[in-house]
């Protein structure tokens, strides 16, 4: 019987667990899910939430009931990968053997990485939606909003769901044109990028729905501090904005776990092949979702994809056979 250990219950640990428990027998495999938290987030529709559009009740759900049937679940973290003896080592003080692990924890915000940030979030017109308690702290504020500089300020890239600051944006706009404020309020999204969106034909279709309704895109700008006394987002470009409301996207990195072992990238992603999924240094290690370094957007829809090709091919591999199945990029 093969042991898998899954670090990590969100999108991407929910939904390659399922699909293996829906293939391997139970004499097949024994799957471990390991999470910290004892509830699941449902973090897409934090964005309706800030809007009044989903309430938070509706987003949490007891980590137990999102379990697949046939699954362990540990309410532990994972704290150390012992690769040479095949195990891992949790907070909790276990340690676990495994025969496959599959790494499934996320992308961790930063909230060091613009100065000021931090110590001014959820006062005085600094929010953010990247979080659940932040996404009802972000409605209360634009529903008290008056009109003014309506900042949206995003992170350079990998950050997950890249689509979610247009949103905002572009949600908000709507928001203030129903309220009646859109004529005092000026709406801006800051990206890193050269252009609203990186790739055709969304870049041009974006940019023009942008310039129509009047949203201004500042671009080339990565964001570095944020100065709560003068109001103002300034990038490391040079530039500055003033701001009455801004929504703020922290930087994104992996789990601190990962940092100066072999599995992880600098910013602590796990390293790992793009259309296998299987980490660059361990064979018998995988990865899923945000947590790996793969060049396409961190989504759920991606994770998605991806527990269909990881759960197929380790499967396979579970049976003695070659698993074909290869992630193209596939996301949302
Ligand atoms: C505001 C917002 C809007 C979004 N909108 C969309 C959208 O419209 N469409 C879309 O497809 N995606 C969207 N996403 C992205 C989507 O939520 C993520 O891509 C998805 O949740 C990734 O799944 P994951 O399993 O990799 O990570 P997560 O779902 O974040 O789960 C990671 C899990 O790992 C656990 N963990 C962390 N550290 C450890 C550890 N050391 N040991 C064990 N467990 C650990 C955490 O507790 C967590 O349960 C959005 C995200 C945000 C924040």
């Amino acid at each position: 019987m093969s042991r898998i250990v899954i670090a990590g219950g969100g999108s991407g640990g929910i939904m390659v667990a399922a699909r293996l428990r829906n293939t391997l027998s139970m004499d097949e495999a024994k799957i471990t899910i390991i999470d910290p938290s004892d509830k699941h987030i449902y973090q897409p529709a934090f964005t309706l939430v800030a809007f009044g559009l989903d309430e938070p009740e509706n987003l949490v759900r007891p980590m137990a009931s999102v379990i697949p049937p046939g699954v362990t679940f540990i309410n532990d973290e994972l704290a150390a990968i012992n690769p040479d003896s095949s195990s891992i080592e949790t907070k909790g003080g276990r340690k676990l053997e495994y025969d496959y692990l599959i790494l499934a924890t996320g992308a961790k915000l930063n909230w060091d990485e613009i100065e000021g940030l931090k110590d001014n979030l959820g006062k005085d017109g600094v929010h953010t939606f990247y979080t659940l308690e932040g996404s009802v702290a972000t409605k209360k504020a634009i529903e008290e909003f008056e009109g003014g500089e309506f900042v949206v300020v995003q992170p350079p890239m990998p950050f997950k769901c890249p689509g979610a600051p247009m949103k905002m944006a572009l949600m908000a706009e709507d928001y203030f044109t129903r309220k009646g404020i859109r004529n005092k309020t000026n709406v801006t999204l800051t990206t890193a990028l050269p252009s609203v969106f990186s790739r055709e034909p969304y870049a041009t279709k974006l940019t023009e729905i942008f310039k129509n309704r009047n949203i201004h895109v500042e671009t080339g700008f990565n964001p570095g501090k944020l100065d709560a006394e003068n109001k103002t987002v300034s990038s490391w470009e040079g530039k500055s904005l003033k701001y009455d409301m801004a929504v703020v996207i922290p930087h994104n990195e992996g789990e601190s776990v990962y940092e100066d072992t072999p599995v992880a990238d600098p910013s602590n992603f796990i390293k790992a092949d793009k259309h296998k999924l299987i980490s660059d240094a361990f064979d018998n290690i995988y990865a899923i979702g945000d947590c790996a370094n793969y060049p396409t957007s961190k989504t759920g829809a991606g994770a998605r994809k991806q527990a269909e090709v990881l759960a197929h091919n380790l499967a396979a591999r579970i049976r003695g056979q070659e698993g074909k199945a290869s992630y193209t990029g596939h996301v949302i």
